[in-house]
């Protein structure tokens, strides 16, 4: 599969455990392991009142089965995984994160929309194995990730910031944590708080743009998958860097390549620029 394909990989053999398995995304990331030399789908979960339950984990995602089926005991997923890959909801991956500590196992997290005591809890167990999170593990978004937080260190505050973002009407967390996760990339390019400068929603009569402010805006509707620009509005001129998703592949084949990069290292909480050895 492409962007899975790195030199390596040949050599590695991990069992991947899939929590959420059933999910959008939990069955794209089983696809992406199917298609990974090297790679076995391991074990997989679902909420404890899924329909999917039972069934053969790549038959629910269009593939020739491949004998593990969904249980609802995460812990046993651990148990059979060298690195489990979760797409599911905050409350579950706080608790695969413990789960993460207790067995030492890696694990990879894609869910968005963690609250601060989540972080904390991934913080506490990255103390004991190994934890790669990432808002979005496209590479090509871990590239304008990249491309803004420089962008923003050149323009400073002549130009002004506004992160606009766009996902499908079942998305639940807003913004994005992609758009968030470019809001701290800009503001590190400036070397300031995205906490004091970050601006929400507008409506209604909110007076003039606050100097230096980095701005949110947000779009809900039909099927997208996930659109992203950083405008840099200056006198006389805009900058745009953007990316838009038009398969949830990019992400899985990422978290499937972060999970090949756990094997072997030491415990802690990455992130995708350290998978992909990003230096900007
Ligand atoms: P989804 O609702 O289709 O899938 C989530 C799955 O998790 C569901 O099948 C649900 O039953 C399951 N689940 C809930 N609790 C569970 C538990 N305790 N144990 C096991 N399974 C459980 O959602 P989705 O579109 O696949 O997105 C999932 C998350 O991934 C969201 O937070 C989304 O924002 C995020 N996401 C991240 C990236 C990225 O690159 N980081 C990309 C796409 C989506």
């Amino acid at each position: 599969m492409r962007g899975a394909n790195y030199r390596g990989l040949k050599t590695v053999t991990m069992k991947i455990g899939i929590t959420g398995c059933a999910g959008r995304m939990g069955r794209m990331v089983a696809v992406a392991v199917a298609g990974t030399e090297g790679c076995v789908i391991a074990a997989g979960s679902e909420a404890e009142n899924s329909s999917a339950l039972g069934q053969d984990i790549a038959s629910l995602a269009g593939l020739p089965a491949c004998g593990a089926r969904v249980v609802a005991d995460t812990a046993a997923v651990f148990r059979a995984s060298d690195a489990v890959i979760d797409f599911t909801t905050p409350a579950a991956a706080f608790a695969h994160a413990r789960l993460a500590a207790e067995t030492g196992h890696a694990l990879v997290i894609g869910t968005t929309g963690l609250g601060p005591e989540h972080e904390r809890a991934l913080q506490e167990a990255a103390k004991k194995t190994v934890i790669v999170r990432a808002a979005n593990f496209s590479v090509g978004v871990n590239v304008i990730l990249g491309l803004a937080r420089e962008a923003a260190r050149i323009l400073r505050d002549d130009y002004d910031i506004e992160i606009l973002e766009m996902h499908h009407r079942g998305k639940v967390d807003a913004p994005s944590g992609t758009a968030l996760a470019l809001g701290a990339a800009v503001a590190e390019g400036r070397q300031v708080s995205l906490a004091l400068k970050s601006a929400g929603a507008r409506d209604g009569v909110t007076g003039a743009r606050k100097p230096g402010d980095i701005g949110f805006a947000v779009m809900r509707g039909g099927d997208v998958i996930g659109d992203h620009t950083v405008v840099f509005a200056g006198e006389g001129e805009r900058i745009e860097i953007g990316h838009r998703a038009s398969s949830r592949v990019v992400f899985a084949a990422g978290a499937v390549r972060a999970a090949l990069w756990t094997k072997g290292r030491a415990p802690g909480l990455y992130s995708m620029r350290d998978v992909l050895g990003f230096t900007a």
